[in-house]
C-alpha cells in the first residue's frame, strides 16, 4: 500500500508518498510560501525534480498541487489517487487526549482542534492540511500521528510543574514534550541494535537538530524529556534559549520596555546558540567560526554540549543507571565535533568513544569501544517512515 505522509505547516506542506511493503519513497517534496505565493519542489524517485512557482492562495489548492504532480505524466509516480491507500498527518500536539495514533474522523478533529490553545502556531495548520487532504480523497483513511503521544507515559513526578495543582488542573499547564515520533523510532531501533526490544531497559535518545530534545526511555516507554509545556524548554537550540529562570523575562521586559509576547519571541527567534555566538544558528557554520578563533561560536558550541551532558546525566540518575545512548537528528547524526564533546562528559558511566567510527555522518554506527560498559549509537532519524508504519498499523 501507498501511504501519503503529510506534514503542514503554518505556510509549507511537506510530503512523502512511501510504499508501505518495500518502505520506499516514491516521491518527495515540498510546498513553501502558500498563502504568499506559492513554490513546489517536487521529488519522484527515479526521475528528475520537478520545481514550480505556482500560485497557491490556500492548502487545499497546495494539496491539490500535489496530488496533481503525483499523478502527472512526466514527473508523476502513480496512475491515479486510488493507488494512495491512506493519508498520514504529522500533528503537533494531542494535548492529554492522545496518547498514541488514531484514525481520522469527526470527533478527533474537533479534539485535535481543542488542543489549538496549546500549539497554536501548528495545531489550526495541522487542522487545515487534514481538512484539504479529506476534500480532495474523501473515501482515503487517514490516520493522525501526534509529536506528543509517546510522551504521555511519563510519570506525574516528571510532567508536573511547581504550580499550583489547579493550574494543571483547569489549564493543563505541564510538560508535555516533542519530538515523539522521532524518540519513539530511534529508540525502537536502538533497543534492536542492543538486543533488549523486550524486558527490562533503559535508553536515552538525543535528538539534536535545529529544535533539541532529549529523552529516558525505560522499559520502551517515555519517562522524561528536556521539552516542556513548549518545545521552548530544555537544551539551547539553534535559536531557542531552552530552560531559563523565569524571572529573566518579567526583567527583560522592564529594561528592554517591551510585551511578554516580544520577549517570548526573542526566546523562540533569536536566542539560542545564534543569539549567543552572533553568527548562525547552524552548527556547520559555529563549527568553522570556533575553529577559526571566534571564542563567542565556541562559547555557544560549549553550552549546547554541556547542557546535553546535564540532561544525560540526569535521566541517568532518574532511572538509576543507562543501557545505551543514542545521537540523531541533523546534529546528531551528522556533527563529529558536538558528538566528541559530549561524549566527553561520559567517561563516569564507563563509556570510551571510538574516535574512527565517530568520524562518520549520516549512518546507523556503534561510537563507542566495545569495551564500553554503556553503548553509545547514531541512529538516523525518519519521522516520515515511523509516520508511514504507525499509519499502516492503523488502517493497512
Ligand atoms: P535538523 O533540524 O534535524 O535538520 O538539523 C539541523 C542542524 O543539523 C543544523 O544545525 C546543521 O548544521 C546540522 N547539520 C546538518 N548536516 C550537517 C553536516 N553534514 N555536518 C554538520 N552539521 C550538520
Amino acid at each position: 500500500m501507498n501511504v501519503f505522509v503529510v506534514n503542514c505547516g503554518s505556510s509549507s506542506l511537506k510530503y512523502q508518498l512511501i510504499n508501505s511493503d518495500t518502505e520506499e519513497v516514491i516521491a518527495k517534496g515540498l510546498c513553501e510560501r502558500i498563502g504568499i505565493d506559492g513554490k513546489l519542489t517536487h521529488s519522484p524517485a527515479g526521475k528528475d525534480k520537478y520545481e514550480a512557482s505556482v500560485s497557491m492562495p490556500d492548502h487545499k489548492t497546495a494539496v491539490s498541487l500535489v496530488l496533481e504532480a503525483l499523478t502527472d505524466n512526466e514527473h508523476g509516480v502513480i496512475k491515479d489517487l486510488s493507488e494512495i491507500g491512506a493519508v498520514g498527518h504529522r500533528i503537533v500536539h494531542g494535548g492529554e487526549k492522545f496518547a498514541k495514533s488514531v484514525v481520522i474522523d469527526d470527533n478527533v478533529i474537533e479534539a485535535i482542534a481543542e488542543c489549538n490553545d496549546l500549539a497554536p502556531l501548528h495545531n489550526p495548520a495541522n487542522l487545515i492540511g487534514i481538512s484539504a487532504c479529506r476534500a480532495l480523497m474523501p473515501d482515503t483513511p487517514m490516520v493522525a500521528v501526534f509529536d506528543t503521544a509517546f510522551h504521555q507515559t511519563m510519570p506525574k513526578k516528571a510532567y508536573l510543574y511547581g504550580l499550583p495543582y489547579e493550574y494543571y488542573e483547569d489549564h493543563k499547564v505541564r510538560k508535555y514534550g516533542f519530538h515523539g515520533t522521532s524518540h519513539s523510532f530511534v529508540s525502537k531501533r536502538l533497543l534492536e541494535l542492543i538486543g533488549k526490544e523486550s524486558g527490562e531497559s533503559k535508553v536515552i535518545i538525543c535528538h539534536l537538530g535545529n529544535g533539541s530534545s532529549i529523552t529516558a526511555v525505560k522499559d520502551d516507554r517515555s519517562v522524561d524529556t528536556s521539552m516542556g509545556f513548549t518545545p521552548l524548554d530544555g537544551l539551547i537550540m539553534g535559536t531557542r534559549s531552552g530552560s531559563i529562570d523565569p524571572a529573566v523575562v518579567q526583567y527583560l521586559a522592564g529594561k528592554l520596555n517591551i510585551s511578554l509576547d516580544e520577549v517570548i519571541n526573542i526566546l523562540n527567534k533569536k536566542s539560542g546558540v545564534e543569539g549567543i555566538s552572533g553568527v548562525s544558528s547552524d552548527f556547520r557554520d559555529l563549527e568553522a567560526a570556533s575553529e577559526g578563533g571566534n571564542e563567542r561560536a565556541k562559547t555557544a558550541l560549549e553550552m549546547f554540549a554541556y547542557r546535553a551532558a546535564g540532561y544525560i546525566g540526569s535521566f541517568t540518575a532518574a532511572m538509576n543507571g543507562v543501557d545505551a545512548i543514542a545521537f540523531t537528528a541533523g546534529i546528531g547524526e551528522n556533527n563529529i565535533t558536538v558528538r566528541r564533546m559530549i561524549c566527553g562528559y561520559l567517561s563516569y558511566l564507563g563509556f570510551e568513544l571510538n574516535e574512527d567510527a565517530n568520524n562518520v555522518r549520516g549512518q546507523e554506527i556503534m561510537i563507542s569501544t566495545p569495551d564500553s560498559k554503556v553503548k553509545v549509537y547514531v541512529i538516523p532519524t525518519n519521522e516520515e517512515l515511523a509516520i508511514a508504519r504507525e499509519t499502516l498499523e492503523l488502517v493497512g
